[in-house]
């Protein structure tokens, strides 16, 4: 017998149309440069990305074409999400954090062909300008300034399309977006989205689990939507009908605050940095903001400590920790207790709510050592990969790091983790952060979590330095909150007990701040060149 269904194309096409014909009054929200509000719905929206897509196809853009951004989280952008793909071309979110050359690369690499930039972003954009191939760039005036001279405007891109153009019917799998990895090591790689990969992403995140988008929501990204396509929300917004809170430049923590409480915003999204500052807010102030019952944030990207998330607790604020990759567009996994587990007693549900969690449908997770398939016993370490419909298979045209995917078609993630018998994974490091002392590994993560837990601890960040007997020993480079005062002593016997004893540190140093990566990150290779010659005479 063979299967009696059609063969329709899964395709972002189809969330912009229900959208615009069945959801048409659900608004969108953005913060613009000046502090002031824009707001439009969902209708204007698919008119305007359907102009959008239009006019890129009436500028020539064909399919499989890029088109870059270079944009803080707003309405503009949200119509480039969409209009760029329905136009059979490649959204290329740019990453404007990244140092000057990089970004260069990255477009070069990509072969886009057009760029919309926001006008408070051309200086940064006007030091890469030269150096990029592009054909033509759009500026979108957010800041209530004319475009400058030398510049096209978005606006008026926008008024070369018809909304009521047939557009072309790109296949589900054709290629939607691109995003380069950051490159730690070597140069940025390009993962490219299809359009199936990205359905598919969108359906399996709106799921009841792990985030639940519904109509009933207002949705917060904070994680900026160059970040592995703002973790997929904005599709999942457009597809599940909720109303969309897009920040603009204005990421502090009081900034944050304030328009989640104007907008009664109901799931939020971004790193544990951004978090970490919004709860100290809190934590300062707690009478000040009277937030949505019932808010839910995705906090990704690195790991959310324990500690962080009963304290959003303590506000009535919900965590989901979840884990991803650029590679896997990016939810691959996220913590959410099993049925099974509301009875467990407080201190085991935060451990389970504190790792990174289980497989979302359709991704495949197992771990790897030199032995083989490493069991699941929640202790035994190895190299995490992954494979489903939305994990990449391959860099856009690079030979290099071939080997990030195994013989039997894994991607290797570069992160080590053990999975418990529940199937909950947990991140203990990325491979190239592993602390080895004395052939054993430690993991950093665990240690920083801990430190993290302490009342006086802003931030920790745990690295290897060299170690004369050991090979390597953990540095803890720590961060106290202001006015917060606390001693190596004090802080290494808040760990003793929790580890065994050649787990801690054999030394603390107290820093202004940790140096981040371009999305946020702690950036431990700058802690390790910067302690390099630090030889630790602990006894281990
Ligand atoms: P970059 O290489 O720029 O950091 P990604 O955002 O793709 O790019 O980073 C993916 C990596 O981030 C993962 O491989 C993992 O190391 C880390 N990561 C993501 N989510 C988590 C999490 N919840 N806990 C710990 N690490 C995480």
């Amino acid at each position: 017998m063979h299967a009696t269904m059609m063969d329709y194309p899964l395709t972002l096409a189809h969330y912009l149309e229900r959208a615009g014909t069945l959801l048409g009054d659900r608004e969108i929200v953005t913060r613009l440069p000046d502090r002031s509000v824009h707001r439009y719905r969902f209708g204007d929206f698919h008119r305007r990305a359907r102009q959008l897509a239009s006019a890129l196809a009436r500028a020539g853009l064909k399919r499989g074409q890029p088109v870059a951004t270079m944009m803080w989280n707003n309405y503009p952008h949200q119509e480039a999400y969409f209009g760029v793909a329905c136009a059979g071309g490649v959204l290329h979110t740019l990453n404007f954090r990244l140092h000057p050359g990089d970004i260069a690369y990255i477009a070069n690499h990509a072969g886009d062909r057009f760029v919309i930039v926001d006008d408070v972003l051309l200086p940064l954009f006007e030091k890469v300008r030269p150096e990029i191939a592009a054909e033509r760039v759009f500026v979108v005036a957010l800041s209530g300034q004319p475009v400058p001279a030398g510049y096209e405007s978005y606006e008026d891109l926008l008024g070369t399309g018809d909304a009521d153009d047939d557009l072309p019917r790109p296949e589900e799998g054709d290629a939607c977006g691109v995003c380069y990895t950051s490159g730690t090591t070597g140069r940025p790689k390009g993962v490219v989205y299809s359009h199936r990969a990205m359905v598919l992403h969108t359906m399996a995140m709106c799921m009841t689990e792990p985030f639940g988008l519904s109509q009933n929501d207002t949705i917060m990204p904070v994680v900026p939507m160059f970040h592995a396509n703002a973790w997929g929300l904005p599709y999942g917004a457009v597809a599940s009908g909720a109303r969309i809170v897009l920040p603009g430049p204005h990421l502090d923590p009081v900034s944050l605050l304030d328009l989640a409480e104007a907008e009664g915003v109901t799931f939020a999204a971004g790193v544990p940095t951004i978090w970490n500052g919004i709860l100290q807010a809190l934590d300062a102030e707690p009478d000040r903001w009277s937030l949505a019952a019932g808010l839910r944030t995705a906090v990704g990207g690195s790991a959310a400590s324990e500690a962080m998330i009963r304290g959003f607790d303590r506000h009535g604020v919900r965590t989901i920790h979840a884990w991803g990759m650029t590679e896997t567009t990016p939810l691959g996994s996220a913590a959410v207790l099993k049925s099974s587990m509301e009875a467990l007693d407080e201190d085991t549900r935060y451990d389970y709510r504190a790792k990174q969690g289980i497989a979302m449908p359709f991704v495949d997770m197992r771990l790897m050592n030199d032995s083989g398939i490493v069991p699941r016993d929640g202790e035994t370490m190895g190299e995490l990969q992954v494979r489903g419909p939305w994990v990449a298979a391959a860099y856009h045209e690079s030979d290099e790091l071939a080997d990030k995917w195994t013989d039997d078609g894994w991607l290797r993630t570069g992160d080590v983790a053990t999975i418990d018998a529940e199937g909950f994974m947990k991140i203990t490091d990325r491979t190239k952060d592993l602390i080895k002392s004395g052939g054993e590994w430690i993991s950093s993560v665990d240690l920083e979590n801990a430190l993290m837990g302490h009342d006086a601890v802003s931030e920790a960040a745990v690295i290897a330095v060299r170690h004369a007997k050991w090979e390597e020993r953990p540095l803890a480079v720590v961060v106290l909150k202001e006015g917060a005062e606390a001693d190596a002593d004090a802080l290494q016997g808040h760990l003793a007990g929790r580890f065994a004893k050649w787990w801690l540190p054999d030394d603390y140093v107290f820093v202004d701040e940790i140096p981040r990566t371009s999305t946020g990150k702690f950036l431990k290779s700058a802690l390790r060149e910067r302690f390099e010659e630090r030889l630790v005479a602990g006894d281990g």
